[in-house]
């Protein structure tokens, strides 16, 4: 016994490391006693949803229902709210705010979560449906940054909503059930493909060729044209109860119909579609549920269109946070912009995670490793910090060191190398607003590839650093 204790007595050089150095350590060696049961626990609570809801539209009305089963009641502009009281303001089916009422006055400011519930993928175009050589087909237009040739020769299912001329609205689900049929851009073999082989990575499959093989069947034995496209026509309308020019006013994304699942024969990882950024969304509803009674009101937004720049009603350039902002502050005689001055956001999204075949496009200093915990990016952006909210290090230093008092295992990152690339959030729009942001969130390999990889202790901490920041 006294041997191990002479073995772990620390030269005096490590004792000062310790202290001076930062050195951001694995999560497993951080993490409390039984914890890692739980993170694969709440793991497993997480892989669920991300096979019930893989659209923004399906995410909303999932957390809904939770929402209500959660004691939480619609927002009332003109109703009056307790400490404790729990609202939610659906906008437009496609993203979501969860409130809990604090004990302080929301002239102390709220505390924001903000993560987004889009992913990319293939929306099909307004008019899609065609006939090619025997073969039916549905053009698309892709949303989101995606590497095009990730998508070709996958499964793929169809989600969405097809809105009648008689203002009836179809939900379709279709691709994700054991027996359902799903869909597929093909792909040129590699026999044949010397020409496009030679094409540039981002041209090696076009926009234009990310066509949906749907079937192949002609309508019964009459001889004439577009029958393959009659016969698919004629079991939309039997299914759905759509004529074609229904398309022209639906939603419907093709996403792949891959199951989430563990990775690796240890099991502490999971791969799955649209973790970009459902990693943060789910584990900030969950905090949002978890806290109880706080000090200060929580705002728990869930957003759609980050993955196109925020645009549209129900991306957070709109003004629908701001305006809720402004109604819950009037409930308590209080002005939406004091409030929005006094108020603190983690804006929660992904990071690039640290890729060992990929090194050279990471600054080793400043990336963000899978299992080092909830990633804190203190700016996004390109070139010269370009487009981002390069949050403040007063706010930073809070987060900290509320991070480490409450045992969450975090780490810094950057979104690469200068210069590499970059990318953006919704942290600056929120910051526009006057709000302190900082944005933190789960490290990713593989992000916006149809299969995305997670390690499930960050999913963990990305829960624990949310309920922390939302009680205290
Ligand atoms: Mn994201
Ligand atoms: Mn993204």
């Amino acid at each position: 016994k006294k041997g191990s204790t002479i073995m772990c007595e620390k030269t005096p050089a490590d004792a000062l490391k310790d202290e001076l150095f930062y050195s951001p350590e694995h999560a497993a060696f951080t993490c409390e006693d039984g914890e890692i049961e739980t993170a694969d626990s709440f793991c497993g609570d997480y892989i669920d949803f991300l096979n019930r809801c893989k659209t923004e539209r399906e995410v909303a009305a999932y957390v809904k229902t939770l929402a209500e089963e959660n004691g939480f009641i619609p927002f009332d502009p003109d109703g009056s709210y307790e400490p404790g009281d729990k609202v939610y303001y659906d906008n437009k089916g496609k993203a979501l705010i969860l409130c809990v009422f604090g004990k302080q006055s929301l002239k102390s400011g709220a505390k924001i979560v903000a993560s987004h519930i889009d992913s990319p993928r293939l929306d099909l175009k307004p008019n899609p449906l065609y006939e090619d050589t025997d073969l039916a087909l549905f053009k698309t237009h892709y949303y989101g940054g995606i590497k095009k040739y990730q998508w070709t020769a996958i499964p793929l299912s169809l989600h969405g909503v097809i809105c009648r001329k008689d203002g009836t609205k179809v939900t379709v689900r279709l691709g994700e059930d054991e027996g359902d049929p799903q869909f597929v851009v093909t792909d040129l073999l590699p026999h044949l493909d010397r020409q496009q082989a030679k094409r540039s990575a981002e041209d090696v499959v076009k926009g234009e060729d990310l066509n949906i093989l749907i079937g192949s069947r002609p309508f019964g034995k009459d001889k004439g044209s577009e029958l393959v496209k009659l016969n698919i026509m004629k079991l939309l309308n039997e299914k759905y109860g759509i004529v074609e020019s229904d398309f022209l006013s639906a939603e419907l994304e093709m996403v792949p119909a891959f199951k989430a699942v563990d990775i690796g024969f240890d099991r502490s990882l999971i791969g799955a579609y649209g973790h970009d950024d459902r990693v943060c969304a789910y584990p900030s509803i969950r905090a949002a549920f978890a806290a109880v009674a706080p000090e200060r009101t929580t705002v728990t937004v869930i957003t759609d269109k980050e993955e196109i720049g925020s645009e549209g009603n129900t991306g957070l350039c709109s003004a629908y946070l701001e305006d809720f902002i402004a109604d819950i502050a009037r409930t308590q005689g209080l002005c939406g912009r004091d409030v929005l001055r006094a108020s603190e956001c983690l804006s929660a999204d992904v990071n690039a995670g640290f890729d060992p075949t990929y090194p050279s496009v990471h600054d080793k200093l400043n990336a963000a490793y899978l299992n080092k915990g909830i990633v804190v990016t203190k700016y996004t952006g390109a070139r010269g910090k370009s487009s981002t909210n390069d949050a403040n290090a007063e706010f930073v230093a809070k987060i900290r060191t509320l991070f480490d008092g409450e045992k969450v295992t975090w780490q810094t990152g950057e979104l690469g190398k200068v210069d590499e690339g970059g990318g953006g959030t919704v942290a600056k729009y929120i910051a526009n607003l006057g709000v302190e942001v900082v944005d933190v969130g789960v490290p990713v390999l593989s992000m916006h590839a149809p299969f995305e990889v997670v390690a499930k202790l960050d999913v963990y901490m990305a829960f624990k650093g949310f309920k922390a920041f939302l009680e205290k």
